[in-house]
């Protein structure tokens, strides 16, 4: 079965990228420890940039975290919260989630 390596999802057979984040699908996750970690939403960011911006804030203090860039859909657009784009979730392993909760909030205070 085809993976996603940013979603860690699993696809059928016969598709080659991964329609959440058009990322190359690979047959088998690598197999790794990192298998293990238990993956939580940490929160939701209205741009991709910031979230890149918080994900690199999060290496910088050793914890590892991924984003999944979601395409509005037309029927979130419909509810009108905000502007037409995308808007990236961000994830952390369970165990370091308390830790980059924090990080999250200092830099959303610097804001
Ligand atoms: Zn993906």
């Amino acid at each position: 079965m085809p993976f996603c390596p940013k979603c860690k999802y699993e696809f059928v057979e016969g598709l080659d990228r991964c329609p959440d984040c058009d990322a190359k699908l690979v047959d088998k996750l690598p197999e790794k420890h990192e298998v293990s970690i238990k993956w939580v939403l940490l929160s939701i960011l209205s741009s991709p940039i910031m979230a890149e911006m918080v994900k690199e804030t999060l290496k910088n203090r050793g914890i590892q975290s991924f984003i999944k860039t979601d395409v509005l859909n037309a029927a979130f657009l419909a509810k009108g919260t905000s502007t037409a784009g995308s808007f990236a979730k961000i994830f952390v392993p369970e165990e370091d989630k308390k830790s980059a909760e924090e990080i999250l909030k200092s830099i959303s205070d610097i804001k």
